[in-house]
């Protein structure tokens, strides 16, 4: 575990993480949306490794520790690590939502307490989409959202989720239209990662 204490360690250690498994690619890639950006995330890359995961989780729980946090709940499938370790870290249980149909909803037997004060984690909050919707699921389970946060905002803080946001690691990720790509106008061409596909 890090013994870094201060949000701007938070940030530089993370940085460091990605870096060093390889989880923040430079270069011109095509995202999942179609997309084209010259920086790529994959956090499960650095959630591989058990002691990274935990780091995650400790500093995520130390920016909420004065919450009085009762449950952690992510989305699945990116969050699950995220929130395991966070919850982990403040000692309350680690619940995940699922997509049923359309909806996210907790499923497999997850209950929240009328009231329980819930923390929401995930992976990456691009648009804080998926956070929203989380928090959705966790009020119509009973659960009282009091903060949401994540390793990595790829929106340069700029996303609303209705509750306080914390994130490890805020990065500005311009991603472009194909048509608009200044990088495929260089001529390079994009690739997937994470796919054997190109
Ligand atoms: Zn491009």
């Amino acid at each position: 575990m890090h013994p870094l204490t201060t949000d701007l360690e938070d940030h530089a250690y993370l940085l460091s993480l990605f870096k060093k498994t390889g989880a923040l690619l430079e270069g011109h890639f095509q995202l999942t949306s179609g997309l084209h950006s010259s920086r790529y995330l994959q956090c499960a890359l650095v959630l591989q490794y058990p002691e990274h995961a935990e780091s995650v989780g400790s500093a995520l729980a130390r920016r909420f520790s004065d919450h009085q946090i009762e449950a952690v709940v992510a989305p699945a499938i990116g969050g699950i690590i995220v929130a395991h370790e966070t919850a982990r870290a403040l000692c309350v249980r680690a619940l995940f939502t699922e997509r049923e149909g359309d909806l996210m909803t907790l499923r497999r037997g997850f209950q929240l307490n009328q009231g329980e004060r819930v923390l929401v984690v995930e992976d990456v909050v691009t648009t804080g989409g998926s956070t929203r919707e989380t928090i959705e699921a966790v009020t119509r389970a009973g659960g009282l959202v009091v903060g949401a946060g994540s390793m990595v905002d790829r929106s340069g803080g700029a996303a609303q989720v209705g509750v306080p946001r914390e994130s490890l690691l805020t990065l500005e990720v311009p991603a472009y239209h194909p048509s608009e790509c200044p990088l495929c106008n260089d001529g390079t061409p994009a690739i997937k990662p994470g796919s054997r596909k190109q």
